[in-house]
């Protein structure tokens, strides 16, 4: 039978994709449907055929799937950044170990055994960061988020994923700017001033930065800098970034300090952590904190070591084992991010710490060239995974152990399967959940060389 567009068929949800949409198969036809559970018993309608699998929308709830709950967020459907609203957080964190596993089977051929998946203790407010998109609508200045598949403006400033405190900011920045004759930058015409409102907070600190990401500048016409710091004394940083280009990057290629300093600081693992509007900072601390507390754990440091810490951002990784190890050596291309490492270090008077600013495979190939012999190497990716000359220096380096540290099941799994081809194995691996009600998680991998 062939699936027609349009068409109603009744069914039962049988799996959840990575994305979060769940799977049900209509004579043997794979159809995926969005904002369900498994276990869903439904009626669908199908909205687009392909040629191996379709893609459907709930036409009416039959039999609701174990772990539904009514959404208690009034944008979920609209907004695409929470995937798992509609189920409780343990049916969520039960996807998600599957996920992890089933992406490692599949993708790596590897059968690990996941230890039970770390739910996190906060599924609210757990963000340390937002970027609000802002555009004018009906006269006034709004913010909020991207409309699902589209960069339409939902104004929305009410996030529960984020701090509290940014909506009552936000609810005083956006008649101060309009007061101030900002604009909204208009992405169609490309013209405009202000195109981003981003906000970074210190999870233990509690110190604020607040950074206008802009087309022009917008400096001269902020006039309220001084009675807005006054009303968030929190609010220690306050900066620009001009990104004159048509692109969908938000950030620009310079920032400059308005108001205050141009970092906020915080402590993770017990290290103040300096962090620049450009430097990567995992977005919910506490989880982070038990993540990289996992990561030390399967190390098992013995005090001797020579840890190499790739894609190390602001050193958060090595630095909270460098009291455990002889030396850390860490890589990252961002130049912000280095220097923030370096200062990281030294305000946590750490003495045995080295960064190097570069290509992770680039700066790794180099040292397998003066024969450097990490006895542990971290990599801790960006969701593309590691370029395959990191994972090719590393193999050369020959570490006892390596952790892989990822966000992407998916390129973890690849690039786990690329390191048993030089003879590691998963030893043991975990997975952290630093994103409660997105379809996103966290892993942590040991693996060492199989010994012949
Ligand atoms: N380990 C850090 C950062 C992880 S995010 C932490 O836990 O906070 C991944 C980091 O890799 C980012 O800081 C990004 O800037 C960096 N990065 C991306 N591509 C890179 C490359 N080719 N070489 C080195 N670092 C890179």
């Amino acid at each position: 039978m062939l699936l027609k567009k349009n068409e109603i068929y009744e069914t039962e949800i049988t799996g959840m994709t990575a994305e979060g949409n769940g799977v049900c198969r209509i004579d043997g036809f794979a159809v995926f449907v969005p904002v369900t559970a498994v276990g869903d018993q439904l009626k669908i309608k199908i909205v687009k055929v392909l040629k191996n699998y379709a893609f459907g929308i709930i036409q009416e709830l039959l039999i609701p799937g174990a772990g539904r709950v009514n959404p208690d967020c009034p944008v979920f459907r609209q907004c695409g950044g929470c995937t798992f609203r509609h189920v409780d957080y343990s049916t969520e964190l039960h996807y998600k170990s599957g996920f992890v596993q089933d992406a490692f089977d599949r993708i790596g051929k590897l059968h690990p055994v996941f230890e039970p998946i770390l739910g996190s203790p906060e599924i609210s407010h757990y963000r340390n960061k937002a970027q609000y998109p802002v555009a004018t609508q009906n006269g006034k200045l709004v913010c909020g988020f991207y409309a699902k598949h589209s960069h339409r403006v939902i104004p929305y400033t009410d996030c529960s994923l984020h701090p509290e405190i940014f909506r009552e900011i936000l609810e005083y920045l956006l008649p101060a700017l309009q007061n101030a004759h900002v604009s909204a930058y208009e992405e169609q015409s490309h013209t405009g001033e202000l195109r981003h409102i981003y906000l970074r907070k210190g999870y233990h600190s509690g110190e604020i930065m607040l950074c206008f990401v802009t087309k022009v500048s917008i400096r001269k016409k902020l006039n309220f800098l001084a009675a807005l710091r006054k009303q968030f004394p929190e609010i220690i940083s306050i900066c620009e970034s001009v990104n004159p280009a048509k692109t969908n990057v938000i950030m620009g290629k310079t920032v400059e300090v308005l108001a205050g300093q141009n970092f906020i600081t915080d402590t993770m693992c017990g290290n103040q952590i300096h962090i620049s509007p450009q430097s990567f900072y995992q977005v919910n601390t506490a989880q982070a904190e038990r993540l990289y507390s996992l990561a030390k754990e399967y190390a098992e440091f013995q005090g001797n070591e020579l840890l190499l810490d790739l894609y190390c951002g602001a050193g958060t990784i090595g630095l909270s084992m460098a009291d455990s190890v002889r030396k850390l050596i860490g890589v990252e291309i961002i130049p912000q991010a280095v220097e923030n490492a370096r200062e990281n270090a030294q305000r946590s008077q750490i003495t045995n710490a080295e960064f190097y600013c570069g290509d992770a495979g680039m700066i790794a190939g180099e040292f397998a060239r003066q024969q450097l012999h990490p006895d542990v190497v971290i990599l801790d990716p960006p969701r593309k995974g590691c370029d395959s000359a990191a994972i090719v220096a590393v193999a050369d380096m020959q570490p006892d152990k390596i952790i892989m540290i990822s966000c992407n099941a998916a390129t973890c799994a690849r690039d786990a399967a690329l390191f048993s081809e030089y003879g590691y194995q998963i030893r043991k691996a975990g997975a952290v959940d630093l994103f409660a009600r997105t379809s996103h998680c966290e892993m942590v991998l040991l693996m060492s060389r199989i010994v012949k």
